[in-house]
């Protein structure tokens, strides 16, 4: 048990970095010795350093990892492994956590709004030089906070583009409209050294083709405002499997996106940038919940909404995929039943429709491996009504799916 860590209360980035975890071979191994009645939250940093390595490699430009997808510095740890060096954070503790891993990182402040003080530290403190905005009040203030690297600036404008085809829709907060964008773009020309358009086309998008739209979109901006783009930032929203969803392989995003940026021809020297979050590390970690109690087709289990299954829940009904973990001497039932799942707390919303296609006789005790859930899952998990207590392992098996 001593290579089992305890995760208590909630820290999104946590500033002490732990040292390495020996991997322990499988998570049944771990499981059927500990016996966790707290959810047990796997690593695999194996598969994501390999994340990390095959993004790299189908590319076709320089990949900033978003940092808000999964914190834990035994991620970041393991995608710098696989070659990331560029990070795209949006918050004062992810910058400072980034920077004290690794002095050598590019950081790239990439939330459209940020208080002055985050600007100032950001700078003063970290040696970041690049900055996103989508209004000219932010841009006046970067301009303003980041007055000691002057000359040194990178301004990214972000665009509002279609979120049509994505899983998740971010376009309802952040972003230029493409009229109000050329204005910004001309206005931050003289300021930036490197001027940039980005945009997010949503997360897990199901449509290659949403990046080539979007590119389009920023490539005829640029042409309107009539001044010089130095990168273009396709984003993140690269999608990943769930159980009832096989999304078009990476590659087909890679070639749009490659077959777009060459229409940007007229733009000689322009860089293609990317923000993948979810695709590099959903698959490297999962968690390991416990059966409390079966009603019927509801399992009330010890992990939920509010801790890292928020996106299992109301809002965003994504169908993990599952797997029974149960001792070798009680072999489970071959028929699979759909399942609901209830979470810890007392509130209505602590409910996973699912469903989740698990073994007949699935049953209070029973444990259950929940997948794909390395990104958006433990990060997002808080305190209420107590539940703040999980484990950590390392692990060296594969990943659900
Ligand atoms: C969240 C976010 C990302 C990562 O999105 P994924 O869909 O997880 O790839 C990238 N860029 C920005 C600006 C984001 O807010």
């Amino acid at each position: 048990m001593s290579t089992m860590l305890l995760r208590r209360a909630v820290a999104p980035a946590r500033r002490e970095i732990p040292a390495p975890l020996p991997p322990l071979p499988s998570v049944d191994s771990v499981v059927l010795s500990a016996r966790p009645s707290e959810p047990l939250h796997c690593l695999r940093p194996a598969a994501l350093q390999q994340a990390a390595t095959d993004f790299l490699r189908g590319f076709p430009g320089r990949v900033l990892y978003a940092v808000k997808c999964n914190p834990d510095p035994r991620v970041l740890r393991a995608l710098w492994e696989g070659g990331v060096r560029h990070f795209d954070c949006a918050s004062p503790n992810e910058v400072a956590l980034v920077r004290q891993m690794f002095e050598d990182a590019s950081i790239h402040y990439m939330h459209p709004v940020k208080s002055r003080t985050a600007i100032g530290e950001a700078v003063a403190r970290h040696g970041v030089t690049d900055f996103a905005f989508d209004s000219g009040d932010e841009l006046d203030k970067i301009i303003a906070e980041a007055a000691p690297v002057r000359g040194r600036l990178g301004l990214l404008l972000r665009l509002a583009v279609s979120n049509a085809g994505s899983s998740f829709d971010l376009s309802g907060k952040f972003g230029a409209a493409a009229d109000d964008a050329v204005a910004l773009l001309r206005r931050a020309r003289p300021s930036a050294q490197r001027l940039g358009v980005t945009f997010h086309v949503g997360s897990q998008a199901l449509d290659p083709a949403a990046y080539r739209r979007a590119m389009v979109l920023a490539m005829e901006t640029i042409a309107r405002a009539g001044v010089s783009v130095d990168i273009l930032d396709v984003g993140g929203g690269f999608p990943v499997a769930y159980a009832d969803v096989t999304p078009p392989p990476l590659a087909d995003y890679f070639s749009e996106i490659a077959a777009a940026y060459r229409l940007s021809g007229w733009h000689p020297g322009m860089q293609l940038w990317g923000e993948p979050g979810r695709a590099l590390v959903a698959g490297g970690g999962s968690v390991v919940v416990q059966v409390q109690l079966r009603r019927g087709r509801d399992l009330y289990i010890n992990d939920g909404v509010y801790g890292s299954l928020f996106d299992a829940g109301p809002t965003s009904r994504l169908r993990f995929p599952v797997r029974l973990v149960r001792d070798a001497a009680v072999p489970a039932a071959a028929e699979r039943l759909p399942f609901r799942f209830f979470g810890p707390t007392c509130d209505s919303h602590d409910r996973m429709d699912g469903p989740f296609l698990l073994p007949a006789d699935v049953r209070e005790g029973d444990w259950i491996e929940i997948g794909q859930l390395g990104a958006y899952g433990a990060c997002l998990r808080t305190a209420f009504n107590g539940f703040d207590r999980a484990h950590l392992v390392e692990v060296a098996d594969g990943p659900l799916l």
